[in-house]
């Protein structure tokens, strides 16, 4: 549904005025805070942009946010060091792994 406004002219007929809706923000996975270097946007606008533009291009750029990843990738390290088991990690951690 698009935001619909009447508007009286100086010519003294009412027109329409539609806007387009905007669309969300794009969601962390985990934590579902705003994902900063992710633009707004229709698909038609996003699909525009140059590959750069679109998400970050850092591991899980897009789908987690700085704070998600640094806390999946320490626990990665820790899996690889054999101080934690797959076990110790919380479940929604765990796909990510
Ligand atoms: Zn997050």
């Amino acid at each position: 549904m698009k935001p619909i406004k009447q508007r009286r002219t100086p010519g003294n007929r009412t027109v329409t005025h539609t806007k387009p809706k905007k669309t969300g923000h794009h969601e962390c996975a985990l934590c579902h805070g705003i994902l900063h270097g992710t633009p707004r946007g229709t698909v038609v606008q996003i699909r525009k942009m140059k590959k750069s533009e679109r998400k970050p291009t850092r591991p899980f750029g897009g789908q987690l946010c700085s704070k998600c990843t640094r806390d999946v990738m320490s626990y990665r390290a820790q899996l690889k060091g054999k101080t934690l088991t797959l076990l110790d990690v919380p479940i929604s951690i765990r796909r990510y792994i």
